[in-house]
């Protein structure tokens, strides 16, 4: 699951600073969890993950982004192995933005592009 860091947080549900989970895609923290009650809190950054993912593509960057945003999935996975960023590592990405972001919309208010 992308990039996992660790970080004291407070925690809303636990009323406390408490040891969270952060799991980032790239550069971006898509998903916080407290570890103690299992709490998280994730984002829709699927915009700004595009935009990041432009940057450190180096090959027809246009081209490459019109497929990736019909089908992520499948994209990320008929990557070439030349590909600077390493399919099974995108793949792994592109399934935590995208899961983050379908769950944002079943809750309340969509959180926008926020730290
Ligand atoms: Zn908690």
């Amino acid at each position: 699951m992308g990039t996992v860091e660790h970080a004291t947080l407070s925690c809303h549900h636990c009323g406390e600073e408490t040891d969270h989970e952060l799991a980032y895609a790239g550069r971006l923290l898509v998903v916080t969890t407290c570890t103690r009650c299992g709490n998280s809190i994730e984002r829709d950054v699927r915009r700004r993950y595009v935009t990041d993912l432009r940057q450190r593509m180096t090959s027809k960057p246009g081209r490459m982004l019109r497929r990736f945003r019909r089908h992520p999935v499948g994209f990320a996975s008929s990557l070439p192995r030349t590909t600077v960023l390493k399919p099974w590592e995108l793949l792994e990405e592109v399934r935590l933005v995208w899961g983050a972001a379908a769950d944002t919309r079943k809750g309340e208010k969509r959180e926008r592009d926020q730290h």
